[in-house]
C-alpha cells in the first residue's frame, strides 16, 4: 500500500492515509503532506500499528470542503462509518455534485455527522443503504443511482471483504490486479501502483461495476449499464502519470500523438519556428511528438528542479506562481534569438504559463508559440479537478488570440477536440469532454453549468465552487 500510494502521489499531495482491517476492527494512520515525507522510522512504527492482511489507502487534494489545515485533516481518507453493528471503510476518488441533497439525507440519519467532504458522505450513504437491509450489491447499486458525479471507490466492509466500484459513467480510472503468486489482490486508480509492486494488471473496472476480491480472484458484477461512458479526457493530457496504461495504451504514447496532431493542425506556425521546448514534465511527451512530426530540434533547455515536488496545477492560488518560478529553470543561452514552440498540457488560469513565457522572453526568445495539448477549457469541472468556477478559467471568456495577448505569447495553438479524441482511441461517447465542450455527462452538473454560465455572462462573480455555492439571491439553487 505504501509503495502503491507513493507511486500515485501526483493524484493528491495535501494528505494521505492508510487503513487496515483485522479481526473485525479498522486501524488507521492519517497525515498531511506527501507520502515520501513519512520517515523510515515512522513507517516501521506504523507497520506494527496497522495489523491485518487487507487494507486501503488514499492521497487527496481538495475539491470539496474547505482548504484550511483543520478541514484538510478532517477530509483525509480513508473514511470509516459504523452504525447498528455495520461497519465500513472507504477510499474515494472523484467528486460528488449533489452534495447538498446527500448531506441532508445523511444528517437526517446521523445528526452528529459534520464532515463537509464528499468521501464521508459516500461512506455514510452506503452505510444507510446497508442499514435498510439491502444485500451489499443492492446497497452499492442504490448509491450509484443516487449520486450525481464521479466516484471510483474502494473499501472494506465489516466482514473484511475488499471491494471496489465505479460510477455509471466511469469518469475516474480504477483498475484491478494481482501479485505474481496469485495470492494478493489490488485495486488502484492507475496501473503504476500495480507496476511498482510487481503486480499483474487484470482489468479496468467498467462504469457501474462492482468488483469484490475473493481468495479465488475477483467477483465482478455489472450493476448499472449506461448508454455512454465518460472517462475524463484530462487524465490523458495532464492528470495521469505518463507511464500509466488505460486500455493497454501508455499515456505518454497518447501525449506524443497529441504533439504530432498540433503540428499537423498548425503548419504555418511550425514553419516559423527554430526549436521545440517543453514545460516539464507533462509537456515533455508532446514535445517528442512535435519533434518527430516537424523535424524541429527538441531543445532540452527547460529543466525541472527535482526537489520541488508540488504540481503547480493542484496548488492553492498563492502557492502556484512562486512554485512554477522555482521549479523550472530556463537555460537562456539555448533560447536567445530563437523562435520557440513551447509544449504545455493545458492552460487553466493562465498564470503559470505566463511565468514561463516571461522567463523565455527574458532569455531572449524572439518568438514564443504555445502548443497546448488539451483544448481550450471553457467551463468548470464538477468531477474532481479543482477548476470549479467560470471566473478562474482564462478560456471561459477569451479566445486563443486574446489569451495569447494576456499571457504574452505570439500565438496559442490548441489541439482540436477531434484530434484529442482520435489520439485517445476512444469515441466521443466514451469520454467526458465537459470542460472543453460545455456538455457534461451527468444531469445536475449540466444544470449547474448552464445556470451559472448564464449568470457569469451577465457579470455575476461566483463565490466559490459552483457545486458548493448555490446562490439563492441570484436565482441559482440546486
Ligand atoms: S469536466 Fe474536464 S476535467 Fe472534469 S472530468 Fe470532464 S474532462 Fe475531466
Amino acid at each position: 500500500m505504501y509503495w502503491g500510494l507513493r507511486a500515485q502521489n501526483h493524484r493528491g499531495h495535501q494528505s494521505h492515509g492508510f487503513l487496515t482491517y483485522d479481526n473485525g476492527n479498522f486501524y488507521v494512520y492519517k497525515n498531511l503532506d506527501l507520502v515520501p515525507k513519512l520517515k523510515p522510522s515512522a513507517i516501521q512504527e506504523w507497520l506494527v500499528r496497522l495489523p491485518g492482511n487487507v487494507g486501503i489507502g488514499n492521497v487527496r487534494y481538495t475539491t470539496s470542503g474547505k482548504c484550511d489545515d483543520q478541514s484538510i485533516v478532517e477530509g483525509t481518507q480513508p473514511m470509516t462509518a459504523e452504525s447498528d453493528g455495520i461497519k465500513l471503510a472507504v477510499s474515494f476518488n472523484g467528486n460528488i455534485v449533489n452534495t447538498q441533497q446527500l448531506m441532508q439525507e445523511v444528517t437526517q440519519q446521523f445528526p452528529d455527522f459534520t464532515c463537509a467532504c464528499d468521501s464521508g458522505l459516500v461512506c455514510n450513504k452506503l452505510l444507510i443503504e446497508l442499514k435498510s437491509g439491502k444485500d451489499f450489491a443492492s446497497a452499492v447499486k442504490s448509491v450509484m443511482l443516487s449520486l450525481d458525479g464521479a466516484f471510483s471507490v474502494i473499501g472494506i466492509n465489516g466482514d473484511g471483504e475488499f471491494f471496489a466500484f465505479k460510477d455509471p459513467h466511469g469518469i475516474k480510472p480504477l483498475c484491478a490486479g494481482h501479485s505474481p503468486d496469485g495470492k494478493t489482490f489490488a485495486f488502484s486508480s492507475e496501473t503504476v501502483s500495480l507496476d511498482i509492486n510487481g503486480f499483474v494488471r487484470d482489468f479496468e473496472l467498467e462504469p457501474g461495476e462492482l468488483a469484490i476480491a475473493t481468495k479465488d480472484g475477483f467477483k465482478r458484477e455489472q450493476l448499472i449499464e449506461k448508454p455512454r461512458k465518460a472517462f475524463c479526457a484530462f487524465e490523458f493530457a495532464y492528470f495521469a502519470r505518463p507511464d500509466a496504461r488505460f486500455d493497454g495504451k501508455y499515456v505518454y504514447e497518447i501525449r506524443e500523438e497529441f504533439g504530432r496532431n498540433i503540428v499537423k493542425e498548425f503548419p504555418e506556425i511550425v514553419k516559423d519556428a527554430d526549436i521545440v521546448l517543453s514545460v516539464p514534465e507533462t509537456g515533455d511527451d508532446p514535445a517528442m511528438g512535435v519533434h518527430e512530426e516537424s523535424g524541429l530540434r527538441w531543445e532540452r533547455a527547460s529543466r525541472r528542479h527535482r526537489y520541488v515536488t508540488e504540481r503547480a496545477f493542484i496548488l492553492l492560488n498563492n502557492e502556484r506562481y512562486s512554485t512554477i518560478d522555482r521549479k523550472v529553470n530556463i537555460l537562456g543561452s539555448k533560447i536567445n534569438g530563437k523562435r520557440v514552440i513551447v509544449t504545455e498540457d493545458s492552460v487553466v488560469r493562465g498564470d503559470t504559463t505566463k511565468v514561463i513565457i516571461e522567463k523565455l522572453r527574458k532569455s531572449g526568445a524572439k518568438k514564443v508559440y504555445l502548443f497546448v495539448t488539451f483544448p481550450r477549457i471553457i467551463g468548470p469541472c464538477f468531477y474532481g479537478i479543482d477548476m470549479s468556477t467560470y471566473g478562474q478559467l482564462i478560456g471561459s471568456n477569451h479566445n486563443a488570440e486574446e489569451i495569447a495577448k494576456i499571457i504574452g505569447a505570439d500565438a496559442v495553438c490548441y489541439q482540436s477536440i477531434e484530434g484529442l479524441v482520435r489520439a485517445t482511441n476512444c469515441g466521443h461517447n466514451e469520454l467526458c469532454l465537459g470542460c472543453i465542450t460545455g456538455k457534461y455527462p451527468t444531469p445536475l452538473a449540466q444544470e449547474m453549468a448552464d445556470k451559472m454560465k448564464e449568470k457569469f455572462l451577465q457579470g455575476y462573480q461566483e463565490k466559490g465552487r459552483i457545486y458548493e455555492s448555490g446562490d439563492h439571491a441570484n436565482g441559482i439553487q440546486w
